[in-house]
């Protein structure tokens, strides 16, 4: 059993630490949106009154599931009279950052961590909101032998799959570089149905060729964008997400980020970024990637 303070009890961060106490570790959690601990608490979940005070309450280990960047290396730091986290917590206390955020500032985190006498791992997730609730996400973990194995058996509580990718913010790296072959691939298998259908080829046959063939990709087979040949594919439930486009839009600003600081070629990988910006600025913020091919089929 191990004693965790749970930080950021929103759509993911609640049913992870909900799943982390169903496991049988201590959690007590805290979230600066009141009603998000109010939420956790009615869940049966022990809140806090502060971040600081979750972390004083005696735990070894402190998991953040933020939005940001800023706002991890915010709380970790401290400011406007507000105490740090890692000032706040006992000396060599395991942080878990498990948000989705730049590979820069998880490098940044880890080293306040380490300034501060801490251990710091980053490892942020695939599988979404679905997969939080079930404990099936996939953690992309980027930490040292030592912390990957002391974070490893609480990470297996809250999902299905945890890898370690390296050392500090490679599990951030992981997490950018797949979704950028995401981002792609979705545009791509979009592409391909938009210029199938002013040849007149039908889905079904495109797909019953392309997913037996060269084609094949998770876009296709499983987030297929138009409705029919994948029946569980959000097209077929109107492009409800599934992962939404603002999410990617967010993803992609990290990938974008990432090839700004190494200089890659990335030219496709800035076209998707590019493409799923316009995107989510409109409605499909709120759609389904995979309804990219709207914007493709029809310029919406
Ligand atoms: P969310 O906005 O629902 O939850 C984040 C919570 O963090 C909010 O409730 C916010 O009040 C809280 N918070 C922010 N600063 C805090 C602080 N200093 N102390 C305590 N609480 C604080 O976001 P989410 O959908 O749960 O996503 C969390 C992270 O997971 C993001 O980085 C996101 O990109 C990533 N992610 C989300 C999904 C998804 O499907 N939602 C999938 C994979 C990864």
């Amino acid at each position: 059993m191990t004693r965790v303070a749970f930080l950021g009890l929103g759509h993911m961060g609640l049913p992870m630490a909900k799943n982390l106490a169903a496991a049988g570790h201590a959690v007590v959690g805290f979230d600066v949106f009141p009603a998000a601990t109010e939420a956790a608490s009615v869940a049966g979940l022990a809140v806090a009154a502060s971040a600081v005070d979750a972390v004083r309450s005696g735990v070894d280990v402190v998991i953040t599931m933020f939005q940001t960047g800023a706002q991890v290396l915010g709380a970790y730091r401290g400011a406007d009279g507000v105490e740090g986290l890692l000032a706040a917590a006992a000396p060599g206390t395991l942080f878990i950052d498990c948000s989705t955020i730049a590979v820069d500032d998880a490098r940044a985190a880890h080293a306040l961590a380490e300034a501060a006498g801490h251990r710091g791992i980053d490892a942020p997730v695939s599988g979404g909101v679905v997969g939080a609730e079930n404990a099936t996400l996939a953690f992309m973990v980027g930490a040292s032998d030592d912390d990957f194995a002391a974070a490893e058996p609480l990470l297996a509580a809250m999902g299905r799959r945890v890898v370690h990718c390296g050392g500090a913010g490679l599990g951030q790296a992981a997490k950018v570089c797949n979704n950028m072959i995401l981002a792609v691939s979705q545009i791509a298998v979009a592409e391909a149905f938009v210029l199938g259908e002013r040849l007149g080829l039908s889905h079904q046959a495109l797909f019953d060729v392309a997913s037996n063939a060269s084609g094949q990709c998770w876009a296709l087979t499983t987030n297929c964008p138009v409705p029919g040949p994948v029946p569980t594919s959000p097209a077929n439930r109107d492009y409800q997400p599934g992962f939404a486009g603002a999410l990617m839009n967010k993803d992609l600003g990290l990938a974008e980020q990432a090839i700004a600081l190494t200089g890659v070629d990335a030219r496709m990988g800035m076209l998707a970024r590019e493409l799923y910006r316009q995107f989510a600025d409109g409605p499909g913020a709120g759609q389904d990637f995979s309804g990219i091919i709207h914007t493709i089929r029809d310029g919406r």
